[in-house]
């Protein structure tokens, strides 16, 4: 199904430990901001947040549901797609409910974009949005998530969740993508 890629090498751009240390964080903020809340649900975006959001909710000191929503951007290359579409929907109903939408990466926004409205249309009581990556110069759509774990530069990243042409994604780290055949 997918194409063989070009020869590349990954250099690690953020340690495991790194990873861990901002999740936790993250995980203490998002669990302070919530305690009044008995009616949180955390969505992760499929597939690329699946280790993000299962060590995330790990930290998290509150009963909360988790559900998955599959959108398409990227298909298997390096380019972001204008169009977004909903492979997957949620499962659970999310009307008067606290929404925590779990993202990989903020690119140029029109993922979150997209996905921050269909969900806004079924009315939950709160939504907020969780980002462990964000590269702000790359933005094209407005749009913030409420927590970011990492800023950073316009390069293209895989590891923890993160894919390149589907693998990759079981790597502990954050690496950026290079092509040394490309170089010199
Ligand atoms: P956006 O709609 O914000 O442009 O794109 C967001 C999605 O594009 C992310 O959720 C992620 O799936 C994908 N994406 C953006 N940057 C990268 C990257 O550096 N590596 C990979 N593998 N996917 C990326
Ligand atoms: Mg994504
Ligand atoms: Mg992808």
């Amino acid at each position: 199904m997918t194409d063989t890629p070009p020869r590349y090498v990954i250099d690690q751009m953020i340690s495991a430990k790194s990873i861990a240390a901002r999740v936790e964080a993250l995980a203490r903020e998002i669990t302070a901001h919530y305690q009044d809340s008995e009616k949180l649900v955390v969505v992760g975006l499929l597939r690329g947040s699946f280790v993000f959001i299962a060590d995330l909710v790990r930290e998290i000191d509150l009963p909360v549901e988790v559900d998955f929503l599959e959108a398409s951007s990227y298909g298997d290359g390096m380019q972001s797609s204008r169009e977004v579409r909903i492979l997957k929907d949620l499962r659970g109903e999310i009307a008067g409910r606290d929404v925590l939408v779990v993202e990989d990466i903020v690119d140029t926004g029109f993922t979150l974009h997209h996905v921050k409205n269909l969900l806004l249309s079924r009315e939950p009581r709160r939504l907020e949005i969780c980002a462990l990556l964000d590269k702000p110069s790359r933005r094209e759509v407005p749009i913030k998530a409420t927590w970011t774990g990492f800023d950073i530069p316009d390069e293209f990243v895989v590891g923890y969740g993160i894919d390149y042409a589907q693998r990759n994604r079981n790597l502990p780290f954050i690496g950026k993508v290079r092509f040394p055949d490309a170089e010199a």
